[in-house]
Formats: structure tokens, C-alpha cells, sequence
């Protein structure tokens, strides 16, 4: 895979599965600007720029779109273009339905669903001028396929963005932008640590060791091989795949009992 020449955007690159998503994008030779709103977002950049990759950072709050645009009349002074985007900045905090306040359920909207949106439609003249750009979505087997206690307003969120992205590629396909999703099931990420925490604040450990159990690989994804399959829809070797929905599970949504079989 050879993506020198080519410009992403990856949003959420400071941390989790965005900086597995830049780690792969720049070993296959693209130049990376990050969208962060984290402090972690200038380590990963310099962490990156010292290995000798090309990568820039942005101290951007997706859910605020005065930041996004300030970010981007500051890119488009230095590109002409951007050839990749990856929406993946996005969060998730458990939470019941019944107890679930309106300001839980709209940051969720408003980072996950809004924000994706409104950074699309800011970058989307800098796509166009590709003239053969791939959006790439961050949504989850959560929402489409899935769900577990808590996750009402996750859900929601992330089969949203199977709309936003099959009605985007309907759309885009003749200025030449492809947009796809990816469903990823567990990845270990600072989010998952993090929910594992909610579940069980004094063993966070156990979840995580039962969520593995649970997965017919008996183990969760490393945030390179997300990033492997990020840089395979950004690459043109995907040339023909267009608001497409892609699991990345390790088997984790195949069984259907846990009791049935030889
Ligand atoms: P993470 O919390 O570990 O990292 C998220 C990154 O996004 C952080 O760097 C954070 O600072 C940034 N971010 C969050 N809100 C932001 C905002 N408003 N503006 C700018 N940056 C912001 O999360 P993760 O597990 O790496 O998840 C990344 C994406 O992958 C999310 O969209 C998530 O829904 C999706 N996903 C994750 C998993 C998983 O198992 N980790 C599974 C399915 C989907």
C-alpha cells in the first residue's frame, strides 16, 4: 500500500484507535493533520514528527464549529486538497435511558452525530478538489448490530452515521469522493478503559478479561489493525467500495446462542 502524495485529516488522532489510524496512514507515506481537542494531541505529534513522518496537529472541539473552521482557514493556507478524512473522533459513557439526562444525550449528539457532520461540510470543498477523496467513518458494530446496558445514546449515535455515510457516498460519488464505515467491535483504547471503569470500578480488569472471553478470537482488537483497514479504505486499492459498512470484530457479533453446536 503506497499513499505518498496523499493529505489526511484524522480527527481524534491524539489517542485510541484515531493515533493507531495516523500511525498507519504515515508508515504507508500520507502526511497526517490531526483535529484533537486532548492535551495528548502535541506528544502524539511530536512522538510522530521525531520518527521522521509528516504529521501536523490542530487543537480542535468537534462539537464546536468556530474550531473546526478556525482549523480549517489555517489548512487551507498550506493544501490545496485533502485526500482522506476519517471521522473518528466520538465518545461513549454508559448511561440507562430512564436516568439519562438531555445534557448526556446531547454531548453524545453533538460530538458523534454533529460533529461528524459539520467537519465533513467544512472539509468537503478541500475533498472535492481531490477529485478522488475517501471519507471514512468511525461508527460501530454498537447501534447496527449490537448493544449492551447503557449504551442507548452511544447507539444511536453510531447508527447515524450508517445514514450519514450511505447517503454521503450516494451523493459525493460524482465529485469522486468514496465514503465508507467502519463497525468496529472492542478495541483496547483509552474509551474501552474507560468504560470497563463505569461497569466495574474496582475491577475494571475482570471486564475487560470478559469481554475477551466473549469474542471467538478470545482476545480485542489492537489499534493497528483498525488502522490497517482505515488506510485500505483510504487507499485506492478500495477503488470500487462506496457507502460501504465494514466489521472489524475479531468474530465478536457472529455467535447467535452461547449454548448450540458441536
Ligand atoms: P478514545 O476515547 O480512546 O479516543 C478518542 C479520541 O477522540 C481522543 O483523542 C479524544 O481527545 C478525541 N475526542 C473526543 N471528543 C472530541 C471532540 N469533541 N473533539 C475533538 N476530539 C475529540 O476513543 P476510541 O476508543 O479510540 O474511539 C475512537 C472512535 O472509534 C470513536 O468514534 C468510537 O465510537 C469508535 N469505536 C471505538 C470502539 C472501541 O472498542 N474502542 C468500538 C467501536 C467504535
Amino acid at each position: 500500500m503506497n499513499l505518498e502524495g496523499k493529505v489526511a485529516v484524522v480527527t481524534g488522532g491524539a489517542m485510541g484507535n484515531g493515533k493507531g489510524i495516523v500511525e498507519v496512514l504515515t508508515k504507508y507515506q500520507a502526511e497526517v493533520i490531526i483535529l484533537d481537542k486532548a492535551k495528548e494531541l502535541m506528544d502524539t505529534v511530536s512522538d510522530l514528527t521525531s520518527k521522521g513522518f509528516k504529521v501536523t496537529g490542530y487543537q480542535v472541539d468537534i462539537s464546536n464549529k468556530e474550531s473546526i473552521i478556525a482549523a480549517f482557514d489555517e489548512i487551507r493556507k498550506k493544501y490545496s486538497k485533502i485526500d482522506i478524512l476519517v471521522n473518528n473522533a466520538g465518545i461513549c459513557k454508559l448511561e440507562s435511558f430512564d436516568t439519562m439526562s438531555d445534557e448526556l444525550r446531547d454531548l453524545h449528539f453533538n460530538i458523534n452525530i454533529k460533529g461528524t457532520w459539520d467537519v465533513t461540510k467544512i472539509f468537503l470543498p478541500m475533498l472535492r478538489a481531490s477529485k478522488k477523496a475517501s471519507i471514512i467513518n468511525l461508527s460501530s458494530v454498537t447501534g447496527e448490530l449490537v448493544a449492551d446496558p447503557g449504551e442507548v445514546a452511544y447507539a444511536t449515535t453510531k447508527a447515524a452515521l450508517i445514514g450519514f455515510t450511505k447517503a454521503l457516498a450516494r451523493e459525493e460519488v460524482e465529485n469522486g469522493i468514496r465514503v465508507n464505515a467502519i463497525l468496529p467491535g472492542y478495541i483496547e483504547t483509552p474509551m474501552v478503559k474507560g468504560m470497563a471503569k463505569e461497569s466495574n470500578a474496582s475491577n475494571p480488569d475482570s471486564v475487560i478479561k470478559g469481554i475477551a472471553d466473549a469474542i471467538p478470537m478470545h482476545r480485542l482488537g489492537t489499534i493497528t489493525e483498525l488502522g490497517e483497514l482505515a488506510a485500505f479504505l483510504a487507499s485506492d486499492l478500495s477503488s470500487y467500495i462506496t457507502g460501504s459498512s465494514i466489521v472489524i470484530d475479531g468474530g465478536s457479533t457472529l455467535p447467535e446462542t452461547v449454548s448450540m453446536g458441536v
